[in-house]
């Protein structure tokens, strides 16, 4: 296995020089671990390390790992593609939902959440890139989106969330990453109250973090190599 508690701190590390570098609050990036394909055992590592958020992307391989992990600290965050069939179950154990992209999940979700649960934080995923296969909204749906969701009170609208397709020049990486800051930026200035960027993985949370990310999502730095791939 991995050291994990290692690869821990060093990110943490990479993390601050990148707030210093680009005049963000030291703190003010928060690290959700992307446990999709790991072990219990590795989930627990790095609970160990302090690390409390932990994202999945399939309902049936999270429910697992949580009924072995009765901690009740950890903070699930959901992060992958929504059937209407699984609302029930997610609305009930997640804390968080990262990929709204439909009105008619985000309602099932609304109407699920338990009574005794405080409002499930969501965030909508931009379809950022344009590309025909990724999950996310076309942003100019954002504001009609939005205001759909405010009808729904057992949601808690906390900000945007996108996964841009690869790149490997920085200013490239940049360039999405600036679009959401911007449609974040909108927003706020329009009379919402979103306090979350959900942006950034292994690959490119430099360049979410210069950009404004407020959560990175971090599989591989943390855990390794997946072996499975998806
Ligand atoms: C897998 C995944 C990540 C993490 O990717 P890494 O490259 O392992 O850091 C982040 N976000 C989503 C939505 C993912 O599916």
């Amino acid at each position: 296995m991995e050291n994990i508690a290692n690869n821990l701190q060093a990110l943490q590390n990479r993390i601050l020089t990148c707030e210093q570098a680009y005049g963000r609050h030291p703190g003010s990036v928060k690290i959700l671990a992307v446990s999709k394909t790991r072990t219990v055992e590795e989930i627990l590592r790095a609970s160990e390390s302090g690390q409390m958020h932990f994202g999945e992307n399939y309902l049936q391989e999270a429910e697992q790992k949580m009924a072995q992990l009765p901690n009740p600290a950890l903070i699930w965050h959901y992060i992958g593609p929504i059937q209407s069939n699984k609302t029930r179950d997610i609305a009930a154990d997640f804390s968080w939902v990262h990929s709204i992209d439909r009105i008619k999940i985000a309602q099932r979700l609304n109407d699920a959440r338990p009574a005794n649960l405080p409002p499930l934080n969501i965030c909508i995923q931009l379809n950022i890139s344009s590309e025909s296969t990724k999950s996310g909204i076309n942003p100019d749906s954002l504001v009609d989106f939005v205001n759909k969701l405010s009808e729904m009170p057992r949601l808690k609208l906390r900000g945007l969330m996108a996964m841009p397709k690869p790149e490997f020049d920085f200013n490239r990486q940049r360039q999405p990453f600036r679009q959401m800051r911007c449609y974040f930026d909108q927003l706020n200035d329009t009379g919402h109250d979103l306090d979350t960027l959900s942006m950034g993985t292994t690959n490119d949370m430099e360049a979410a973090i210069a950009e404004g990310a407020t959560i990175v999502r971090i599989g591989t730095a943390i855990f390794g190599p997946r072996s499975v791939k998806r």
